[in-house]
């Protein structure tokens, strides 16, 4: 078949809730895609901030199809020698104490709603908590993640959600102080805004964020499903910050392309779920867990977050040398390989016109386009991306 017989019969079959984009991915190479008709795209989108390592890793690859061949699933009603060791290497890494792995990002979030309002309950015994998110943030679809999800189009038609959510400014302190009654019981953010526009967390919000917190005993949930897993320069974001939640989640690059999540819980946190609260069939299986374990191992031995540093500095560059160039890019906004770009309009077409380049961009928000590259790009990946990149917007803006 070839591309638009696909797409017909994708169109027949699959729920129409995306509009996709008119590519039909086949395979991967590095920081490289292909698609059925064999064109070759530069991927400066990772499948939405997730293959860390680019596409056909042998390393990682022999390490899934081992595990498959031994184990693949098991249950969560027994132990399991992969989800020991991925949850020692993930609590390490990210200096929270306990581990639940889920299947997805949304996922993570509802656990981690989950342990704010069962801590709150085992305090004071009642059930009605208020959560206090963040207006433009993005947790998820499912109906709880949903509900956090600080953006009406997406909530409407779903409606009525989870009660008890106010909503306040991201970097603003006081508009969070506004929200806090008796009955909160959490505080969800994303220390980097992701699909809300790329939007980082000044340090002086998030240190203020954490001490009320600790003021109004509140259970801090850092939402770190896109900004985590190196992306940024750190492990985890809010290590460049210092600054250290109550429950933390995690997804997209922790498996490198397996479907995996996880919330963390520290400190008053650890223990506020017991057994019976929450559970999952697939959740931190055999194969999951592999995948994850190796992913830490893989980001420890080639010291990822350091070339993450070196690379986005070079990267940052030349996006503003963009910024200078073109005045229909207003600036720049972004923390290591999670960047976005200002345009004064929408920047949609950007993304279709760079496709035709052989380039694979996403957009952050209506107005800006967004680069979560693999972690592992080069300087000559940055280059070949700005010449491809500038072809397109001078198709769309001129
Ligand atoms: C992608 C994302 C989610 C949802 O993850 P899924 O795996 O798509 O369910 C939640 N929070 C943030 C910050 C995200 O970027």
């Amino acid at each position: 078949m070839n591309k638009s017989e696909y797409i017909d019969e994708a169109e027949k079959v699959l729920l129409r809730t995306y509009n996709r984009y008119h590519i039909v991915l086949d395979k991967g190479e590095g920081v490289y895609l292909y698609d059925t008709d064999g064109k070759k795209y530069l991927d400066f989108a990772a499948g939405i901030a997730v293959f860390a390592f680019g596409y056909h890793n042998e390393e990682f690859n022999e390490a899934l199809k081992s595990q498959i061949d031994k184990l693949i699933h098991t249950s969560n009603l027994y132990y399991n020698v992969p989800a020991i060791e991925a949850a020692k290497k993930l609590t390490r890494v990210s200096g929270m104490e306990r581990v639940f792995f889920t299947n997805s990002g949304t996922e993570a979030i509802e656990g981690a709603i989950k342990v704010a309002r069962k801590y709150a309950y085992n305090r004071d015994g009642k059930a009605d908590h208020e959560i206090i998110a963040m207006r433009h943030s993005f947790h998820g679809r499912s109906l709880g993640a949903l509900s956090v999800t600080g953006n009406k189009k997406y909530q409407e038609a779903f409606k009525p959600l989870i009660g008890g959510v106010k909503f306040a400014d991201f970097n603003d302190l006081e508009s969070v102080k506004a929200q806090i009654t008796e009955k909160t019981c959490a505080i969800i953010l994303e220390p980097v805004q992701g699909e809300g526009g790329i939007y980082p967390a000044d340090k002086e919000f998030l240190e203020g964020v954490r001490a009320l917190c600790d003021e109004h005993d509140l259970v801090l949930i850092f939402d770190e499903i896109q900004c985590g897993m190196g992306r940024t320069g750190t492990m985890f974001a809010c290590q460049a910050y210092g600054i250290k939640p109550d429950v933390m989640t995690t997804a997209k690059a922790l498996g490198c392309g397996v479907p995996v999540g996880a919330f963390l819980t520290a400190g008053k946190a650890v223990d506020a779920m017991v057994p019976g609260d929450h559970g999952t069939t697939y959740g931190g299986n055999p194969f999951a867990c592999a995948a994850v374990s190796k992913v830490l191992d893989m980001f420890e031995k080639e010291k990822i977050t350091e070339h993450v540093n070196e690379i986005s500095v070079y990267l940052e560059k030349k996006l503003d040398e963009l910024v200078e160039q073109y005045d229909f890019i207003e600036g720049r906004r972004g923390k290591g390989l999670m960047q976005g770009l200002i345009f004064n309009a929408p920047a949609g077409d950007v993304v279709v016109r760079a496709l035709e380049e052989g380039l694979i961009v996403i957009t952050a928000g209506t107005n800006v386009l967004r680069f979560v590259p693999p972690l592992i790009i080069t300087e000559e990946n940055v280059d070949e991306m700005i010449e491809k990149l500038k072809a397109s917007i001078e198709k769309v803006f001129k």
